[in-house]
């Protein structure tokens, strides 16, 4: 035998057993994001290596060492497999004009590459659920991104396991005079810097505010905070998104050192976290960007949105048992014999036609091995044709579970069986 080929490291098969909690959670994403008014994009897999760049930002994690770029060698050009769904998003809306008359309310779900260390909710190709509001610029979305997350994780169970931070980033004029102070107090503390914090002292200070290491927490925490640099326009954002989450009666934490991951963000910036999930813990996460449209050359236009990690959303569903019924045939045809064999793909189309699920049995043996499969199938009733069967023009029905068993088996007509089955 030759040597097997393995997946790609930290990129999943999904396979039939996990499938119905995917399509579960799929279906009650859909039915959410309609009863906001929200509408699908797609948007390629595949985009120039400088959206990311410009839309994400030179000095991040994302773009430092997380992207999966290569060289066209087709024409040379730089491409790169997308990290995230805003930067294409936005781009496709600029470049459709999507924003012509006025506002959008967008949403896409698909695949994400970053080059990461794989473990339990990290992943390299992963999967996200996003949503975009392109052209709003008032607290109102902001809260309604906030309701709108809060309103899910109670749909699918989870709102117990996950809890709510934001901060505000305020505007440019805010983020620069506290850089400069950021900067001046991590220079004065260089010595207690990472390697990593010191690289990114003069490039990106409000990163270092992230930093996890456990021996930087008590300077970290003493810096200069963002929050006392707000102009009046911002403080009065972040209040009036703070007196919706408390009219809707969201719970929430201010954490003054959430600054996001991404260069993007300004105003408010949120995550819903849970202690579920180890280092892992963010399953969602999101805020304004109101330079974003601008910067990647559109007519400015404010915006905010949010991700969802879907792996780690479901990981919580299942450790949490809130799993869908699995998906199960109505019927499990049995046929045994050339002539029961034709008769069966015969039958088993009409009972289709009649709105039926049916697995017909495939690959011969005997009607004990069948009715094996027939009962590992799940399915609700065995339909059997036999040489009896065939030359009666007759099928005969049996119950295989409880609740069905008070059934009598019965052997008649397809009609008269349909009937039954669906009865
Ligand atoms: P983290 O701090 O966990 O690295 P992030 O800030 O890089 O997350 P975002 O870019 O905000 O994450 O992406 C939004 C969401 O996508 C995250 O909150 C998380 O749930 C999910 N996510 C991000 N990276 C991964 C990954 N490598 N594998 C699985 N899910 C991920
Ligand atoms: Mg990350």
């Amino acid at each position: 035998m030759s040597e097997t080929i393995r997946a790609v490291r930290g990129m999943n098969d999904l396979l039939p057993a996990d499938a119905p909690l995917w399509a579960f959670f799929e279906q009650n994403i859909r039915e959410w994001l309609k009863s906001y008014g929200y509408r699908e994009m797609r948007t390629p897999i595949l985009e120039h290596t400088g959206l990311f760049k410009r839309a994400i930002g030179e000095v991040t994690d994302i773009v430092e060492k997380e992207m999966y770029t290569f060289v066209d060698a087709l024409n040379g050009e730089s491409m790169t497999l997308r990290p995230e769904g805003t930067a294409s998003c936005v781009r496709a809306a600029i470049e459709n004009n999507l924003l012509f008359d006025g506002g959008k309310r967008l949403w896409y779900a698909g695949p994400m590459f970053r080059h990461e260390r794989p473990q339990k909710g990290r992943y390299r190709q992963f999967h996200q659920v996003g949503v975009e509001a392109l052209g709003y610029a008032g607290p109102d979305l902001d809260i309604e991104h906030l309701l709108m997350t809060a309103r899910l994780w109670k749909k699918l169970g989870l709102a117990e396991f996950i809890k709510l931070e934001i901060n505000t980033l305020g505007g440019a004029e805010a983020r620069a005079s506290h850089r400069q102070k950021l900067i001046a107090y991590f220079a004065a503390h260089i010595d207690q810097l990472d390697a990593d914090s010191q690289r990114r002292l003069h490039t990106n200070p409000l990163r270092i505010l992230d930093s996890k290491n456990p021996a930087m927490q008590a300077m970290v925490e003493a810096a200069p905070r963002l929050i006392d640099e707000l102009d009046a326009a911002a403080r009065a954002h972040f209040e009036a998104v703070k007196r919706g989450l408390e009219d809707a009666g969201i719970d929430y934490q201010v954490n003054p050192r959430l600054v996001r991951g991404l260069d993007y963000y300004n105003y408010t910036v949120f995550e819903w976290v849970t202690d579920k999930l180890g280092a892992q813990g963010t399953v969602c996460a999101g805020g304004r960007y109101d330079g974003l449209v601008a910067q990647l050359g559109g007519k400015p236009a404010p915006a905010c949105g949010f991700a969802m990690g879907v792996e780690r959303l479901l990981v919580m569903m299942a450790e949490a048992n809130l799993l869908p019924a699995p998906d199960v045939p109505d019927v499990y045809l049995v046929n045994v014999g050339d002539a029961a064999a034709r008769y069966a793909l015969t039958a088993a189309e009409s009972l289709r036609d009649a709105g039926l699920s049916v697995v017909l049995h495939a690959g011969g043996g005997s009607f004990k091995t069948q009715m094996k499969k027939a009962d590992a199938s799940l399915a609700r009733y065995a339909v059997l044709i036999g040489d009896d069967e065939v030359a009666a023009n007759q099928v005969t029905v049996k119950p295989l579970r409880e609740g069905d068993q008070q059934r009598e088996q019965q052997r008649v007509a397809l009609t008269e069986a349909i009937e039954f089955l669906k009865g």
